[in-house]
């Protein structure tokens, strides 16, 4: 696996594979890589043929400073998944390479998803994603793009900027991996202690309990469902719960045709997030 972390030594290999008639690959990643990231790495392995994974902490896609401290850095195992993986190239570049000491300032209107669910409780989030994945878009140049279904609202507002932009990328979004008990696997789960990520399961419930009985509830009866079911979690501090049009993510009605419910919540000093594709 090669590995670059400046900008013109990635840009120039990708120039020679690109000229080799090699479809290029994109895995945009902030590391303490699981079998999530992994999955999303297989994915682009079967549909191009020079697949590239980037390592990066991006700092402005933070809102609270004390999670981008803590954030998970463990680079050497990182090498070692991607290696038996099959990734052909890592980009793991220093803070430097990305933004400038004089940054100018960055804004794409993305519309409504920029303050709805996670941009609500994440002021400023979808403009710090849009401003790095546009630079590793522009450096890595990629025909394909693959990100996880985990990040549901983040997959709307990348399609937005690719067609507002008209980025020559074609994006994929992939299945969310789960642990065996159905907790979405998370770089963040590290954090969580055993009695955590115990409560933490209850996330996943309440997404497959929505599921299980769409076909025969209201969207209100299944609203009622859904907090009946977080009463009973005090372990966990909800933040949102929608059941939302899979295209807008806007509260769904009888008729959206394509409904995603969505659940962030904190389990002691971590914040989870999951979703589940309803119909
Ligand atoms: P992150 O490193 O958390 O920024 O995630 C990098 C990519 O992996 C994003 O596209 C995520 O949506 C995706 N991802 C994270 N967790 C999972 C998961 N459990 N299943 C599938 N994809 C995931």
């Amino acid at each position: 696996m090669k590995i670059f972390t400046t900008k013109g030594e990635i840009a120039e290999y990708l120039l020679q594979k690109r000229s080799a008639g090699k479809t290029i690959g994109l895995v945009p990643t902030m590391g303490a890589l699981h079998n999530g990231h992994i999955s999303l790495l297989a994915q682009a392995k079967a549909a191009t043929g020079e697949v590239v994974c980037s390592i990066f902490v991006n700092p402005t896609q933070f809102n609270d400073p004390k999670d981008l401290e803590k954030y998970p850095r463990p680079i050497e195992s990182d090498i070692e998944k991607l290696k038996s993986a099959g990734c052909d190239v890592l980009f793991n570049p220093p803070v430097s390479e990305v933004y400038a000491a004089d940054e100018p300032a960055w804004h794409l209107d993305i519309g409504p998803l920029e303050n709805m669910l996670e941009g609500k409780f994440r002021p400023g989030h979808y403009q710090g994603v849009t401003q790095v994945v546009f630079k590793l878009f522009d450096i890595i140049k990629p025909d394909m793009a693959f990100f996880g279904q985990k990040d549901y609202q983040q997959v709307l507002v990348i399609s937005r900027m690719v067609e507002l932009l008209k980025l020559p990328v074609k994006m994929v979004m992939c299945p969310i991996v789960r642990e065996p008990g159905g907790l979405a696997m998370s770089s963040r789960n590290v954090h969580l202690s055993a009695q955590e990520k115990q409560d933490a399961l209850a996330l996943s419930q309440l997404l497959q309990l929505v599921k299980e009985n769409f076909a025969t509830h209201t969207l209100p009866e299944l609203k009622e469902l859904a907090a009946g079911f977080m009463s009973q979690q005090p372990a966990l501090r909800m933040e949102y719960f929608e059941i939302a049009d899979g295209d807008t993510l806007y509260p769904a009605t009888a008729d959206t045709p394509k409904v995603v419910a969505l659940v962030a919540a904190w389990a002691g000093k971590t914040r989870l997030i999951d979703n589940m594709i309803i119909k």
